[in-house]
């Protein structure tokens, strides 16, 4: 992606979890790290884009990827989940946003952060008016 600045790897703290479990020292158990809340599974089952990467605990092969997008002038689209192809309309919708890579095995519940990064074209724009949500009219 054209715009993306500032990537943070998270593959040092993801090792140093696994690491943790299958380590000699054994100080956690797999169910420890495999504790992916109910809706962030439901999420990588929605939303999740298939990886090439086999679970790291349980080996499967549906681990998937969740991109969470987060910054103000996403407004209240700030925290959703967009999908690869949503993130390169996106660059030039918006100035500035942080892009949250999160893997989540769907299988196990095993779920890190593997990075970060920023997208955008740098033109500072305001939030978009906000929408009505279901939470609002039902809520
Ligand atoms: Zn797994």
């Amino acid at each position: 992606m054209w715009s993306k600045r500032d990537e943070v790897d998270y593959a040092l703290q993801r090792r140093n979890s696994l690491q943790r479990v299958f380590g000699r020292a054994r100080s956690l158990t797999p169910s420890d790290i495999c504790d992916a809340d109910p809706m962030l599974i439901r999420s990588a089952l929605h939303h999740g884009e298939l990886t090439k990467t086999h679970c790291p605990v349980c080996e499967t092969n549906r681990l998937v990827n969740l991109n969470y997008v987060f910054g103000d002038q996403l407004g209240q689209y700030s925290g959703r989940i967009k999908s690869e192809a949503e993130l390169v309309e996106m660059q030039t919708e918006y100035g500035d946003f942080k892009v949250c890579v999160v893997e989540v095995c769907t299988d196990c519940g095993w779920n890190h952060m593997i990075r970060s990064y920023r997208l955008g074209d740098g033109i500072k724009r305001r939030p978009p008016r906000r929408q009505p949500t279901v939470e609002d009219i039902y809520g």
